[in-house]
């Protein structure tokens, strides 16, 4: 695990560099507050130490950032303080550290509270798996779908350039379940799932919004291209064979596919036009793709 350490004082920094140098995790350092946030930003650390009193930023000012942002919040902070009163612990706290430790430290303590902290923080990150996990089919869930939109949105809004996203929905799904039971249909949804996975790039996230409706967040590319990567999606679902005793079920998928306004980017706005995009193509056939710019895709 990583921890990145914040202070100015570089004695204050070499002190805890030393400290925590038997403990097994990778170590961070940055002299202020903005060379802080770039290196949370850039190496994602699993806890931060961070001194309170730095010209410039403070640390409350760099708390503030953090918590403040999306893909950072969730990062443990202990502030680093002098040994004056308790004004500042109660302010740190209150901004969402979770500890803090009185400088000078004494060396026990400081490598016990940064562990504690690692502790917590390996849970919070099991837990956040799990929570965002459907397992059915093992893809991300309709909270990974939301959460990840969110912050493509903000990115896209903050730095420019593409978001696109497909919803997709499996063809007469009620009658895989109504033919041969429940318990191919869910075959079929897992197998669904990973056709879907296969066509992904790594930074693309495919999940399952609920019942036969998947997402896939794709980043970085506008909606004709997507609409490329939905229709190879909609053709290995189409080539699908899922063998049962007697015979094999075949499925087909209706895609739609809308695309994010830079300026105005947010996650309602992306589904609510995929959605319609999908109804589209399930009124004009099925097993097709279509566009909120109108274009349909059907090969
Ligand atoms: P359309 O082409 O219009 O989408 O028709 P459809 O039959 O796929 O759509 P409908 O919404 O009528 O039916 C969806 C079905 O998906 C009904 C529901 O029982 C089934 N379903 C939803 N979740 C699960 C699941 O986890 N497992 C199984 N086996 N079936 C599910
Ligand atoms: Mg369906
Ligand atoms: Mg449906």
């Amino acid at each position: 695990m990583k921890v990145l350490i914040i202070d100015d004082d570089p004695l204050a920094l070499r002190i805890a560099c030393a400290r925590l140098a038997r403990e097994n995790v990778g170590l961070l350092t940055a002299q202020n507050g903005r060379e802080g946030l770039a290196l949370a930003r850039s190496d994602r650390p699993d806890l931060i130490l961070l001194d309170l009193h730095m010209p410039d930023l403070s640390g409350f000012d760099v708390i503030r950032e953090l918590k403040g942002d999306a893909d950072l919040c969730m990062v443990p902070v202990i502030f680093l303080t002098g040994s004056g009163g308790a004004d500042d612990k109660v302010r740190g706290l209150d901004l969402g550290a979770v500890d803090y430790v009185t400088k000078p430290f004494d060396a026990f303590e400081l490598c016990a509270r940064v562990r504690a902290a690692l502790r917590t923080k390996r849970l919070q990150d099991l837990l956040m798996e799990q929570a965002h996990i459907d397992p059915l089919t093992g893809l991300g869930n309709r909270r990974a779908l939301m959460d990840r939109l969110e912050r493509e949105c903000e990115r896209l809004r903050r730095h420019g350039g593409s978001l696109s996203f497909i919803m997709t929905d499996i063809d007469h799904f009620k009658t895989v379940n109504d033919r041969h039971g429940h318990s191919v249909g869910d075959r079929v949804l897992h197998e669904f799932a990973q056709a879907l996975q296969q066509e992904c790039r790594r930074i693309d996230l495919p999940a399952r919004y609920g019942g036969e409706e998947f997402g896939i967040v794709v980043p970085d590319e506008p909606s004709e291209q997507a609409a490329i990567l939905a229709d190879r999606c909609r053709r290995r679902v189409e080539a699908l064979a899922v063998p049962l005793r007697e015979e094999t079920v075949r499925v087909t998928a209706s895609f739609g596919v809308s695309s994010a306004d830079p300026e105005t980017a947010d996650p309602q706005t992306l589904l609510r036009r995929a959605d319609a995009a999908l109804y589209r193509a399930k009124q004009t056939g099925r097993n097709r793709v279509c566009s909120t710019d109108g274009a349909a895709w059907c090969t």
